[in-house]
């Protein structure tokens, strides 16, 4: 079942239907349409099809999860020297046959949607929804910076000059760019990462999550057999030794990065340690994302909102609530919802198309979060502790804190802290938000103008959701991406992002 059949309901999808509210979506007239879920969509759009994508992806049980090797110090050095070499031939590959073969592989991705859901719930824990989700996000990037990249390097825009003499402005690849990408989307973040820079024009060395490395490996067969030159992309599992070895090399000419504020700092820093050109980083880190919910929201939508921010995908996207601040006169009803509503969350297998919450990605993983829900059993109160199978699995938790304060790190995984606040201290909340240094998502719950215009005037955050869930950017509809300690700023899926990979040339001649 082609993935792009699934979901085609009108009032799921953007697409074509939903132009007219989205008229800003430029490539999406008839070149590029979103083919996700919208917002509320958990549902899905066509059982029937659905059902025959399930038993296609049962018969793919009896996969192999595989094998891998890691690379190797000297595979870095050679990956380099054969990628500065593809360089030459791929920037110079005109943008339309770049922005082809991503297409191509985008319907590969689509005619083997039954395989990457399969793969994706074997190595990466993914239920149903997230796997289809991410597999048509894929989908999504491919043909969203096809699109893009074929106005943005199809042509060279002209510029005025005086009579005599013309100008123009190119956009070109910058040369190696070095893609390390999370475990937490090992296929779309890693495919998004590797086709824009692609797509710009570059060589790229890509280095997956040393959790997910098979996905990815499946991820580049199906470029190369998409027509991307293996002279241009280049895989090197490993762990952080090698992304180490890839970002301290010479020949770099850019890094994308995706994961922690922690590694992007260390990036940055090695970046900056080294001689040669000056190399610029896009980096998106992670967020203490929070949703501010204030007396005039709608208790069922904020229940069903904060469920499905805070805890589906385990908790595990970076744009994922962490901190929900409440105003205090309605608190007890909406925690009492939305405990009510975490209750009816099934958790368990990924391969059960019943799964909501599916295992953490490790077992270092539960261990960091067990350790952190036993402090806050300690340290704060305890509205709602759900109940995990064995295996890699850890179940929702509500706490509330008396400060938000008392929550200084991210915290990646189905864990939900709540603060209580007085309707004349708004303004608290604000600058609460603010003194965190991160900028990632943010969702509010009102019916106030003010209240809402307020907060997006005033705080500096990269996607902002109100009177919805916050989690599960649609690709050239919410443009992702954050800023302070959240990330430099570009926007994955956005209509800037390719530019970023690009250096650009100003040509003068007197004519
Ligand atoms: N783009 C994803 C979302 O909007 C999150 C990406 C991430 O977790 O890195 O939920």
């Amino acid at each position: 079942v082609p993935v792009a059949t699934l979901l085609r309901r009108p009032a799921d999808i953007i697409g074509t239907a939903g132009n007219a509210r989205h008229p800003n979506i430029r490539a999406s007239r008839d070149l590029y349409q979103p083919q996700r879920q919208n917002s509320r969509g958990m549902e899905f759009g066509d059982r029937a099809a659905l059902s025959e994508l399930v038993s296609a992806v049962a018969a793919e049980v009896t996969l192999e999860a595989g094998s891998i090797v890691d690379a190797t110090p000297e595979q870095v050095d050679a990956a380099m020297s054969a990628a500065r070499e593809g360089f030459k031939h791929w920037s110079r590959t005109p943008a339309d046959r770049r922005a082809r073969l991503l297409e191509q592989a985008a319907n590969l991705l689509e005619q083997r949607a039954a395989h990457f859901i399969a793969l994706l719930q074997r190595e990466g824990g993914k239920t149903l929804d997230d796997a289809l989700s991410e597999v048509r996000e894929t989908v999504d990037f491919c043909r969203y910076y096809a699109a893009e990249g074929r106005e943005l390097f199809g042509h060279d825009k002209t510029l005025p000059g005086p009579t005599g003499e013309s100008n123009r402005l190119r956009l070109r690849g910058r040369g190696v760019f070095v893609a390390i990408s999370p475990w937490n989307f090992p296929l779309a973040i890693f495919v998004g990462q590797v086709t824009a820079a692609l797509m710009a024009g570059n060589a790229v060395l890509a280095k997956p999550a040393e959790q997910t490395p098979l996905i990815a490996a499946e991820a580049v067969r199906l470029l190369h057999e998409a027509g991307v030159p293996s002279s241009a992309l280049h895989l090197l599992p490993g762990d952080g030794s090698i992304g180490a070895a890839l970002v301290a090399h010479e020949g770099v000419a850019g890094v994308v990065f995706t994961g922690s504020t922690e590694v992007a700092r260390s990036i940055n820093r090695r970046l900056a340690a080294k001689d040669g050109p000056i190399v610029p980083l896009i980096a998106e880190t992670g967020g203490i994302n929070a949703m501010i919910v204030d007396a005039t929201a709608l208790p069922e939508q904020v229940a069903d909102d904060v469920v499905t921010s805070a805890f589906r995908s385990a908790g595990q996207r970076c744009s994922a609530l962490r901190l929900l601040f409440v105003q205090d006169d309605v608190a007890d009803r909406m925690i009492e919802m939305i405990a009510g509503a975490a209750r009816e969350l099934a958790i368990g297998d990924p391969r059960d198309p019943a799964t909501h919450v599916g295992p953490v990605i490790d077992a270092e993983a539960k261990q960091r979060l067990e350790a952190h829900i036993a402090r806050m059993k300690r340290e704060a109160r305890v509205h709602f502790a759900g109940v995990a199978p064995d295996g890699n699995y850890v179940a929702p938790h509500i706490f509330e804190l008396s400060s938000a304060d008392q929550l200084t790190e991210e915290v990646f995984g189905p864990v939900l802290h709540v603060v209580r606040y007085p309707a004349d201290r708004l303004d608290d909340v604000l600058q609460s938000v603010e003194r965190s240094g991160y900028g990632l998502t943010l969702g509010i719950h009102s019916r106030i103008d003010d209240t809402i215009e307020d907060a997006i005037d005033r705080l500096q955050v990269g996607n902002i959701y109100v009177n919805r869930n916050m989690i599960g950017a649609v690709v050239g509809v919410q443009p992702f991406g954050g800023h302070g300690l959240s990330g430099t700023g570009p926007k994955a899926g956005g209509p800037h992002y390719l530019a970023r990979f690009a250096t650009e040339q100003t040509v003068t001649v007197n004519t």
